[in-house]
């Protein structure tokens, strides 16, 4: 018997994580009941922290919005159901703070998740995504067991997908800004720059994970936010100054906003872990152009 598996083991987050088997999509599709089943019953863990997902930045959840939806809703399905039948006693699934309603009283708390639509740029993974808090509950509530979630804002770092058509922000501006340098073209941000972000280091979120598996129990989701926002363009700016781009940066008003913020409140998170310290965005920031610009051949893009 296994402690703890940890699905999506390979991901940006999975990857930060410093316990349990790492598990990728070449050990199991998680979408596949059958091989699901198999697996738990091969490991049967006691723990499974859940980090698997069909994941994207605003561009991914734009361009496959079928694909986010049944991929998330299949795998996550599957791993608390097959969790549930070999006993596994504590689940970590992870929410996102994309999956809140659009129209909604900011700040964002653990309560107002169901409250209304979500953005109708990620509806699909939002309503798949909201469905594992559902299924955490409801499974609490009728097996007993200890199935819980946690709500991170956008996560960045090394190991991160690069892509520049379907990755998060920072690590698709790394990349433009990282080809623009080499090139010696503009470096184009979507949207206006405007928008607002609350971001958070991977391996704070691994951490945070960690402690979540030993110590949150509660029912209600846990978000982990720093609860600092900071705009697209100041981002963009760090990023030109790590990469050591002399050339011009340009918005492109062409391309999506999205969202233009989604503060979260970390009040609960703090009222557990009040000297939790989390890594500076500037350090994060330059940790990651490191990473990739050290890996460039390797990483995901
Ligand atoms: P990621 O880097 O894209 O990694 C995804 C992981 O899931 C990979 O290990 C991948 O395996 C695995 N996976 C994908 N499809 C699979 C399948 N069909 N069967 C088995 N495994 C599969 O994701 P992440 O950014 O670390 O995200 C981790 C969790 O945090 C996700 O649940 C995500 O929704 C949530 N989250 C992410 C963010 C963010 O900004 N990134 C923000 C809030 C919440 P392979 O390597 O083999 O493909
Ligand atoms: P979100 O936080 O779920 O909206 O996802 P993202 O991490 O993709 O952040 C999207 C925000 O960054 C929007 O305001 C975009 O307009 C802005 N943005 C600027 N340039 C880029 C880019 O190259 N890729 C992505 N994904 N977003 C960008």
């Amino acid at each position: 018997m296994k402690q703890t598996i940890v699905t999506g083991g390979t991901g940006l987050v999975g990857s930060a994580i410093n316990t349990g088997v790492k598990l990728s999509s070449k050990d199991v599709d998680l979408r596949d009941w059958k091989s699901t089943l198999s697996l738990f019953e091969d490991y049967k863990p006691k723990n499974v922290i859940h980090s698997a997902a069909r994941v994207g930045g605003l561009g991914g959840n734009m361009n496959y919005k079928g694909e986010f939806y049944y991929d998330n809703i299949m795998m996550n399905t599957n791993v608390l159901e097959a969790s549930r039948r070999v006993g596994v006693k504590k689940v970590v699934s992870f929410l996102s703070t994309c999956v809140f309603p659009d129209d909604v009283e900011y700040p964002l708390t653990e309560k107002k998740i169901h409250l209304g639509e979500p953005h109708s740029s990620n509806y699909p993974y939002a309503y798949a995504k909201r469905m594992l808090d559902i299924q955490s509950r409801a499974y609490k509530e009728q097996y007993g067991v200890n199935y819980i979630s946690v709500i991170p804002t956008n996560i960045y770092g090394p190991k991160d997908n690069f892509s520049i058509d379907n990755g998060h922000v920072i690590p698709s501006l790394i990349h433009k800004c990282y080809l623009a340098k080499k090139l010696n073209t503009d470096f184009v941000v979507w949207g206006s720059g405007k928008p607002l972000r609350e971001f958070i280091y991977s391996e704070d979120v691994a951490r945070l994970t960690e402690w979540a598996l030993e110590n949150y129990n509660e029912e209600e989701p846990i978000i982990f936010s720093t609860s600092d926002e900071i705009s697209v363009g100041n981002v963009a700016e760090m990023i030109v100054y790590y990469i050591g781009f002399k050339g011009k940066l340009v918005f492109d008003d062409e391309k999506p906003d999205g969202q233009f913020r989604k503060p979260s409140d970390n009040s609960r998170l703090l009222s557990y872990l009040p000297d939790f310290k989390f890594t500076p965005i500037d350090e994060g920031i330059e940790k990651s152009v490191n990473w990739f610009v050290e890996n460039y051949e390797r990483a995901r893009k």
